[in-house]
């Protein structure tokens, strides 16, 4: 049996949603019919949605456009026994969200919506799978996805749990990054990463590293072990070549898909390279609509990337570090498109320099830069959590 991959965006030609689109509790239905699992959901008007599984625990999630689920209990969905438990809430702005958390593990088989007189039916057919084939790994885009906040907190708010950062060593492997006088910057990186990482956890911080040795890492599966691991904030580690004497000094990036910078474009492919070298597919990731939910999500994550990057770099200027003229800067890196996790990229210094490559490889000066960055850190965390009081509004 061939199932339908974890994610998939199904946009009916006749959906339009304009107004919201409502759930008709009663007129829905979940049926067992042997092995298999039939959901019906009835709506008053076709909508853009999207299906996925996640897991631990395993869930379908349906998401749609414009619904409303006001005043609609979906636990009471007839038959919603079938399922461990079923909630619905809003999800992003104009958005609703129903999740179904699963007895076992399942593949979608067939999502069909149609339309039915004034309304619509949304009819998903989920098959039993052995528990290797739940296609609901958690993944990038997941970030997206997390279900609503429980009611109940699992953690002991009056215990506040330490920031978690992930570290990501650029380049391993095959990738070797920037190469000069014998120097790779994966080597380098990987060095760095383990020196910030003791400086970080002295400073009271988790870390997890998205690269633990030389080997090679794809981009998004450096932003999928950040988010699996729960990070907070997201640094990668870079000393890139940029041809020409074209850059000097330390470099705190920040996402920005418009940048027009020419020593950024460069910057972004040769990253992006990588992973095209390495054989993995940077295509078809990405639709129209989770373009516009990216964004939407990014548009609260920007604001605290942005604040880390300033604290980045009035820390290392404190430190005497050298800087590049414009330190702080936007680029369109794939690996800072974490839509939830503020993240930077630093570029600690230029290998075609050759005064950065003497402070790369300077014990002492590695070391400065690492207790600035952690400096940065503990700035950064204090100004954030200040400022998420004022984003639960
Ligand atoms: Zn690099």
């Amino acid at each position: 049996m061939r199932w339908l991959p974890l994610i998939w965006l199904l946009i009916p030609l006749a959906a339009h949603a304009e107004g919201p689109v409502r759930l008709d509790v009663a007129a829905s239905a979940i049926a067992a019919d042997r092995k298999d699992l039939t959901i019906t959901l009835r709506l008053d008007a076709p909508a853009p949605y999207r299906v996925f599984l996640l897991d631990a625990p395993k869930r379908l999630v349906i998401d749609m456009e414009g619904l409303d689920l006001a005043g609609a209990d979906a636990a009471r969905i007839p038959g919603a026994a079938a399922m461990e438990a079923v909630r619905a809430g809003p999800f992003r702005p104009g958005w609703g969200r129903l999740v179904f958390q699963l007895r076992a593990p399942y593949a979608v088989i067939e999502a069909v919506q149609q339309t039915a007189g004034q309304g619509a039916t949304l009819r998903l057919r989920l098959s039993p799978v052995a528990a290797e084939d739940f296609a609901g790994a958690p993944n990038a885009m997941s970030a997206l996805w997390d279900l609503p906040q429980p009611t109940t907190p699992v953690v002991d708010p009056s215990r506040p749990q330490p920031l978690r950062v992930a570290i990501d060593p650029g380049h391993g492997g095959i990738d070797s990054g920037a190469l000069a006088e014998g120097l790779r910057e994966a080597d380098l990186m990987l060095a760095f990463a383990r020196e910030l990482t003791e400086k970080l956890i002295r400073a009271g911080f988790e870390v997890v590293l998205t690269r633990r040795k030389d080997e090679f890492v794809g981009l998004e599966a450096r932003m999928t072990e950040a988010r699996a691991s729960g990070a907070d904030l997201f640094i990668s580690l870079h000393a890139d070549a940029l041809p020409d004497g074209q850059a000097a000094g330390a470099s705190v990036f920040i996402w920005n898909s418009q940048a027009d910078d020419r020593a950024s474009r460069q910057l972004a492919a040769r990253h992006d390279r990588a992973d095209l070298v390495a054989g993995l597919d940077l295509q078809g990731t990405d639709d129209q609509i989770a373009g516009t939910l990216m964004d939407m999500a990014r548009a609260d994550t920007q604001p605290r990337s942005e604040a880390f990057a300033k604290h980045m770099s009035a820390h290392l200027a404190q430190a005497g570090l050298a800087l590049h003229r414009n330190p702080v800067k936007g680029a369109a890196f794939s690996v800072l498109k974490s839509p939830d996790i503020p993240s930077t990229l630093v570029e600690l210094g230029f290998l075609t320099d050759a005064s950065d490559r003497a402070n790369l490889t300077d014990p002492a000066w590695r070391a400065r830069m690492a207790q600035a960055i952690a400096g940065a850190v503990t700035d950064w965390s204090k100004d954030d959590s200040a400022r998420a009081a004022l984003r639960r509004h």
